[in-house]
């Protein structure tokens, strides 16, 4: 190798893109010749400033770092929009379950309350057609007090409210009788009203399943000309059971039910002792117990119209 075939190769030796034999053969020449040496390592110098100034160039140096930016923000943007896109899926399938869920239940609920709605509005009727205008129970009543202890410390409420006399815009209801009766399976507070020359029933009984709801409101499909109008309170319901109109019996629950629903609320579920408010005056019980004494049957006999 002469010195015209190392100038001419040169600039390829310096970016190492030459066989190991041909370099060797350059390195060999260049220990021997200082001229090659000297213009070699001109260019060498010449190579590294131009790649100092190259990667010092603000542009260009700008350039290499917005490539670096931009690469790693697409990145970052794909690692992201896989993980939204994961959790959005996950919240969109939580949201549906959520949705499906409360629609099954509440469809469930609904189900749940207006059958059970439909089943106490039966017995409602059932009880007030065989005990209040028939006078056919399987099971004799008993005194509102005894059924406190025994059932339901709520009936104990029953047996002074309502009053004797209630007024009304459409004139006064009268209280016929108070006692505690069961229908099918079910227990009620009965309190028997005359109301506008009709035998009216308020029932009292134990009702969990239904929402609370203190707005009278018909329950269940007439039967037999009867109808029933409720007020849920949190654990029992009231209700008024008769032949008359709905809208007039709707109007006496606003009266009669309303109130009672709101105290029913305070009293203590069933099998417990009530607290001191529902504890009633000697001389009231003792008049409540005498409906039991003088026996219902006969008391009822005489002062409602039989079947
Ligand atoms: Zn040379
Ligand atoms: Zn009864």
């Amino acid at each position: 190798m002469n010195c015209r075939d190392v100038r001419e190769v040169g600039d390829s030796f310096l970016c190492q893109e030459l066989l190991t034999e041909t370099n060797h053969e350059i390195l060999r020449h260049l220990d021997s010749c200082p001229s090659c040496r000297t213009e070699i390592e001109a260019r060498r110098r010449l190579r590294g400033a131009l790649r100092t100034a190259f990667n010092r160039a603000p542009e260009l140096q700008s350039t290499g770092e917005f490539t670096d930016r931009l690469r790693d923000q697409l990145r970052h943007a794909a690692v992201q929009r896989h993980r939204s896109w994961t959790r959005t899926g996950r919240w969109l399938a939580l949201a549906a379950g959520v949705v499906l869920a409360a629609g099954v239940t509440a469809a469930i609920l609904l189900n749940r309350s207006s059958a059970s709605a439909e089943a106490l509005a039966r017995d409602a009727i059932g009880d007030h057609s065989n005990c209040a205008l028939k006078y056919r129970l399987v099971r004799r009543p008993v005194p509102l007090e005894e059924a406190a202890q025994t059932f339901d410390s709520a009936y104990r409420l029953l047996i002074s409210a309502p009053p004797d006399d209630i007024p009304t815009p459409d004139g006064p209801a009268h209280v016929l009788e108070r006692h505690s009766c069961a229908y099918g399976r079910r227990r009620f507070g009965h309190v028997i009203l005359q109301y506008r020359g009709r035998v009216v029933s308020l029932l009292v009984t134990a009702n969990d399943s239904g929402a609370a709801e203190a707005i009278p409101h018909v329950i269940g499909q007439p039967l037999g000309g009867l109808s029933v109008v409720s007020v849920n309170g949190s654990r029992h319901a009231v209700m008024l059971v008769s032949d008359l109109e709905n809208n007039q019996l709707t109007q006496l629950a606003r009266i009669v039910s309303l109130p009672l629903a709101q105290r029913l609320a305070n009293v203590t579920p069933a099998h417990t002792q009530t607290t001191a408010w529902l504890l009633l005056p000697p001389a009231q019980g003792v008049d409540s117990y005498s409906v039991g004494r003088l026996g219902t049957s006969s008391l009822l006999d005489s002062r409602l119209p039989t079947r």
